[in-house]
């Protein structure tokens, strides 16, 4: 591993332990491995030549949903996301990627034209394979048992994509670009498409990130940075071309990678550095844009006393947490659907996604998540409003198994709701 990158950031651990009162994961480890101290202090030993145990060191770094709830907390500011990436990226290059990443994140998602043809593939396998199982916030395609995961849903694919909708010639140029993202482009290609109209009430023009490739974070936490790397040049370099006024992005996560991620692994030589500073200083959430240009003041006055307190507020751990912006997405709900909104109970609570971590350990993913919606559910909340694609993937399929009634929406499709039918 880098002595060099990972010593200072592993030294200002004082290992004090605040980070385990908050860590995501301990309640379910219940050891101090599964901890921000517990992680930084294998990597110190790692570095410092005590401990060669790359294997173990591997599992106990892909442990972590990277939620940043410990980072928030740490009393001396340890970058213990940053700790845990490069940690990752440094192993996987030590002992390879496996072969299914290396095409996902190498070959799928740094291309347009790949992510359209695995999106339409693998719709085709849904209908092949799964079963339906029509739910309260949507059809979903359940997995057989034999998956080893345990029931979990997926979204149908939709025939056409967000990008794939567009007339021709549409939403082509403009001084703010839509970074629209792989999910709400692929997957919920209606949020897509909220977000766009939404965003043309702010009487910019705006035009759409076409033949993006994925921002780069699901590589770039599975420790791929070769991808994560192929991705962000793919779009650094077009993005800054383009000299946008703003670049709005839906997702909080995509926006993670942009503002913050991409400068803490791209070397500081790199040719695309002073690019991709610039770049990020241009990116902004959503809900921020709204409320800014008077999108949100615009809106008709919501009915009242229609269904008072029933929709709540999810806060995402890169959006709210990280990024600070919990208050503007709140702002512009409230404006949206009025006295329907109420303060959901356990909002900050993650969702237990996790990227990658969804994927390589579901059962407890799936526990950390029917706690937030089952909690949610129990205070009175029948529809939680977020922006973070994540977020709405693991509580769709959390609504699904814990509560059908439950609607998992994206802020942007009530705001476009608010506009069209008032
Ligand atoms: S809270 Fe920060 S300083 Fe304290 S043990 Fe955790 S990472 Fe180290
Ligand atoms: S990022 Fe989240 S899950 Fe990982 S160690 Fe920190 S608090 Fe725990």
């Amino acid at each position: 591993m880098s002595r060099e990158e990972l010593a200072p950031l592993t030294l200002a651990c004082a290992k004090c332990g605040t980070c385990r009162t908050v860590c995501t994961l301990y309640p379910e480890r219940k050891a101090e491995i599964s901890v921000a101290r517990g992680k930084v202090a294998l990597v110190d030993a790692a570095i410092s030549g005590l401990d060669g145990n790359a294997e173990a060191l591997q599992e106990a770094l892909s442990d972590c949903l990277l939620c940043g709830r410990c980072e928030r907390a740490c009393p001396n500011q340890v970058r213990v996301e940053e700790i845990i990436m490069k940690g990752r990226a440094d192993l996987a290059e030590e002992m390879g990627i496996p072969a299914w990443k290396q095409v996902v994140f190498g070959r799928v998602m740094p291309s347009a034209a790949a992510k359209n043809a695995a999106r339409t593939a693998a719709a085709s396998a849904q209908k092949l394979f799964l079963r339906k199982v029509p739910t309260g916030s949507g059809l979903h395609y359940r997995f057989p048992e034999k998956f080893g995961w345990e029931g979990r849903t997926v979204p149908a694919l939709p025939g056409t994509s967000f990008l794939g909708s567009l007339a021709h010639g549409e939403a082509v140029r403009g001084e703010v670009i839509l970074f629209v993202g792989c999910v709400f482009d692929h997957v919920f290609p209606q949020v897509g498409r909220a977000a766009y109209e939404t965003l043309r009430r702010s009487g910019k023009k705006i035009s759409v990130f076409r033949d993006a490739a994925c921002c780069g974070l699901p590589a770039l936490v599975s420790g791929d940075k070769a991808s994560a790397l192929r991705c962000v040049e793919e779009n650094i370099g077009r993005l800054s071309a383009a000299s946008p006024e703003r670049i709005v992005f839906p997702c909080g996560s995509c926006l993670l990678m942009f503002r913050r991620n991409v400068l803490s692994f791209l070397p500081k030589g790199h040719p695309l550095y002073g690019q991709a500073v610039r770049v990020a200083d241009l990116c902004e959430d959503y809900a921020s844009f709204l409320l800014e240009t008077g999108v949100v003041s615009r809106l008709p006055d919501p009915p009242k006393g229609e269904k008072a307190g029933r929709i709540g507020y999810h806060d995402p751990c890169h959006l709210s947490g990280t990024l600070g912006k919990g208050g503007e997405g709140r702002e512009v709900l409230r404006r949206a659907v009025g006295d329907s909104f109420a303060e959901m109970k356990g909002a900050d609570l993650c969702c237990g996604y996790g990227g990658t971590f969804n994927i390589r350990d579901y059962p407890t993913s799936a526990r950390i998540g029917q706690n937030k919606v089952s909690v949610a559910a129990e205070g009175g909340t029948a529809v939680i409003a977020t922006a973070c694609s994540g977020c709405i993937l693991q509580m769709r399929d959390m609504a699904a198994r814990t509560d059908p009634s439950l609607r998992v929406v994206h802020l942007a499709e009530l705001v476009f709701q608010a506009i069209s039918h008032r």
